[in-house]
């Protein structure tokens, strides 16, 4: 280990500690050569392709996962989208009301709104000027009830990477779990945190199948930790989260990488359309990305925000969180989109 050695047991809520996990008929036994008559959960045995329950731990989807990542299944978690799995991680590891966790704003609003919903303290320490961690603020701020630090990388909604060595930092001098969600990282050229999910056993790593992978609709996130961390967050899952319908389809879609990477890549062309532009007036800034969004800063963030939408082109307005002031969020879209939304900036500029 490189980290200080976190005892992840020490971290652990003691009700979960002593949890009886809920044993559903379809986890008493794993798979059988041989052709079963299941007569043990109570489903409608007329065949329909989805009268039976899934397989609670999507094992099939998990190998596949494993392949792709280089990850062992042990160290994968599925969730019904990355927030059921950022939810888990409270509900394990955080007391309402005595426990705090540390986030770095301007980031993913879903934290915070967790932390509120766990009744968890939720210590804000702002990004510096650029955007990157203030170690040092984070440092003063961990107290003995600091249980998790979120770090979003490429970070939601700046678009940027979080420096390597301060990561590195925050996990090697943090006694709790450090979280970095990697929802953007297959746009980005870094590589993912996953390959240390064995040398730090306070890290977990969250990707998401919404974002490159093209599945948003069907809601799966995945979780990456070491054993015991899964262990712990498979015991408090609801027993069949992710459904039949999501298993088979996130499998179908992994079949054809291929066509994932030229979407990948075709992003990547049109957002640089977008980075590009330089003679729009009402554009004062565009901060680099990492990600398949742009943040820009334009001269009046409200009033631009309306205009587009009077143009019927939909963007997020972040003027309201630090150190986004009259700042826009705008995804990448298909090159028309982008070629639409470059028209309306200059129409509505002059
Ligand atoms: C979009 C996004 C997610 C994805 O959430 P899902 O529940 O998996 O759709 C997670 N983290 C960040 C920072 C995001 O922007």
């Amino acid at each position: 280990m490189k980290n200080n050695n976190v005892e992840i047991l020490d971290l652990v809520r003691g009700n979960i500690k002593i949890l009886e996990p809920y044993s559903s008929a379809r986890n008493e036994f794993s798979t059988f050569d041989k052709k079963m008559i299941f007569l043990d959960a109570n489903e409608n045995p007329y065949g329909n392709s989805i009268n039976r329950y899934p397989d609670g731990y999507q094992l099939q989807l998990k190998l596949k996962l494993s392949n792709l990542k280089g990850v062992s299944v042990e160290n994968i978690l599925l969730g019904n989208g990355s927030d059921e799995i950022l939810d888990l991680i409270f509900r394990a590891f955080c007391e309402p009301k005595l426990d705090q966790i540390i986030t770095m704003p301007p980031t993913y609003g879903m934290y915070d709104v967790l932390a509120k919903i766990n009744d968890v303290e939720n210590i804000k320490v702002l990004l510096n000027r650029d955007f990157q961690i203030d170690t040092f603020e984070i440092l003063e701020k961990m107290t003995k009830r600091t249980k998790l630090i979120f770090i979003c990388s490429p970070n939601n909604p700046t678009g940027n990477l979080m420096d390597k060595e301060d990561i590195k930092f925050i996990l090697e001098n943090f006694d709790g779990l450090v979280i970095i969600d990697e929802a953007y990282i297959d746009f980005s050229e870094a590589e993912s945190w996953i390959k240390e999910i064995n040398n730090y056993n306070n890290l977990i790593v969250i990707q998401t199948f919404s974002k490159a992978f093209g599945m948003a609709g069907i809601r799966l996130g995945i979780g990456y930790a070491n054993g015991q961390i899964i262990e712990i967050l498979n015991k408090i899952k609801p027993p069949y989260n992710v459904n039949q319908l999501s298993q088979n389809k996130a499998i179908e879609i992994l079949e054809d990488l291929d066509k994932i990477k030229i979407q990948i890549a075709d992003i990547r062309i049109n957002k640089r359309l977008l980075q590009e532009l330089s003679e729009v007036k009402l554009i004062k800034r565009i901060y680099p990305s990492q990600s398949n969004f742009i943040l820009i800063k334009v001269d009046d963030a409200n009033k631009r925000y309306n205009q587009l939408l009077e143009n019927g082109i939909v963007v997020r307005n972040r003027n309201k969180e630090p150190l986004c002031a009259n700042c826009l969020r705008i995804t990448i879209g298909t090159q028309v989109e982008v070629q639409e939304l470059i028209k309306t900036l200059k129409n509505i500029s002059s």
